[in-house]
């Protein structure tokens, strides 16, 4: 890849609604992601692997855990800083993000806010270190958009539960040393777990052949016949509320990433123009891409104020489920018309791993589709508004 010569759009000085330690934060991840996640992201993109010389990094800015308090290991931060560090990460790779989002918000969170006291001191300091990396089985093969449907199911033989399912499309999977799964007992309750790498029974084959999110694994769970030691189920809250609760907190955090990808294309877009000369002035002196790069510049404002606004909705306890879905929504399908825009500015350039649009574009078409579809949001705007579901 080029050079990594970002520079950050802040049309209107929204850098005013900041504190000093948000800055700070939010600086300290973005030196990060041009000095480490930068150089080798193109690559790894390329060979379809997730560079794991970045964990350590991915822990020292605070993006395991940024707002899990620090006596369990975690950055102890608020929420406008965990989205700022989900921006900066975001700007570098959605598939970087998605593991940082997984591991906060999918792991960390379920066992800080429904685990005991024990899950917390035992997993939480190892997951903020990078020391463990988790995973979170949710969707099935035959359950994606209606998780409530699933089969994965645990019985209850006395010392220890006995677990049976597959779950699909899992981030980090293939890796992971710990899971965080739901499923059904035989009263047909959804409950949380921890499954251990290691527990008979338990595998997790890799899903290859994607051309999205390429620095991210994605794999399987089965379990077949697993034991699961009752004291690895998750007891403080059980139900679909449980995993949608984390589900919204990692929206919450996709909502900022998607600011960061969009960010970038921007960035790259603006810049390319303003250097590319056709029919002998910059690309940039015609109308047809002055109105390309206006309208980026607006959506990326509009996006960064609202998720502005979410986040210190959330910092107070007050943002509900259904602001989250319309930022998420609202900023991936951002990020996604401006990646393609942007793409086309560059031309033929555009199509080349020399610049990071190219795979922005494709990761967001799983950003789109990942933590609740493009659709499924829209329904729960929709729900919200009339208070009529329409999902059936
Ligand atoms: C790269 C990647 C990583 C992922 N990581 C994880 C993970 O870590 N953990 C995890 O649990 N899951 C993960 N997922 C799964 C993801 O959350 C699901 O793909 C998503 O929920 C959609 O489910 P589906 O793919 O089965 O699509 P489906 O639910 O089959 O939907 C297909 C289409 O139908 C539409 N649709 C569905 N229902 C309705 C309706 N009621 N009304 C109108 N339209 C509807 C959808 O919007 C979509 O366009 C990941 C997915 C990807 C691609």
């Amino acid at each position: 890849m080029s050079q990594d010569l970002f520079q950050a759009p802040d049309y209107y000085q929204l850098d005013e609604l900041l504190t000093e330690e948000h800055i700070l934060v939010r600086d300290a991840a973005r030196e990060w992601v041009k000095k480490e996640v930068s150089p080798i992201i193109e690559q790894a993109a390329q060979d379809a692997k997730f560079p794991t010389s970045i964990v350590k990094g991915l822990a020292e800015i605070g993006a395991f855990g940024p707002y899990i308090p620090e006596e369990y290991g975690g950055a102890g931060l608020d929420q406008i800083s965990y989205g700022l560090i989900m921006q900066e990460i975001e700007r570098g790779d959605s598939g970087v993000r998605s593991t940082a989002s997984v591991q906060s918000s999918l792991v960390m969170y379920p066992i800080w806010k429904y685990g005991n006291e024990e899950q917390r001191k035992k997993y939480l300091p190892k997951l903020a270190s990078g020391e463990f990396l988790g995973c979170f089985g949710l969707t099935e093969p035959d359950h994606g958009s209606n998780p409530g449907g699933m089969v994965t199911n645990i019985k209850d033989m006395g010392d220890y539960y006995l677990l049976n399912g597959a779950k699909m499309w899992i981030s980090n999977a293939p890796f992971a040393d710990i899971a965080v799964v739901w499923a059904k007992n035989e009263e047909g309750r959804i409950k949380g777990l921890i499954v251990e790498r290691g527990m008979e029974g338990f595998s997790t084959p890799e899903t290859h052949n994607k051309w999205s999110l390429r620095a991210s694994a994605t794999g399987e769970l089965i379990f077949d016949n697993v034991k699961i030691p009752k004291e690895n189920i998750l007891p403080n809250k059980d139900g679909l509320g449980a995993p949608l609760g984390c589900l919204d907190s990692a929206r919450y955090g996709i909502a900022w990433g998607a600011i960061g990808a969009a960010m970038d294309c921007y960035d790259t877009a603006l810049r390319y123009a303003k250097e590319r000369i056709q029919f002998g002035k910059p690309i940039a002196g015609f109308q047809l891409q002055q109105k390309k790069l206006a309208e980026m510049i607006t959506e990326i404002t509009k996006a960064q104020l609202l998720t502005w606004r979410l986040g210190t909705l959330r910092n107070e306890g007050r943002a509900t489920a259904a602001q989250i879905s319309m930022a998420k929504r609202n900023n991936v399908e951002m990020a996604l018309k401006i990646a393609r825009e942007a793409r086309q500015i560059l031309g033929a350039m555009g199509i080349t791993g020399e610049y990071s649009i190219m795979r922005h574009m494709m990761n967001l078409e799983s950003v789109v589709t990942y933590e609740g579809t493009h659709d499924i949001h829209l329904l729960i705007t929709g729900l919200d508004i009339t208070g009529i579901p329409a999902f059936k």
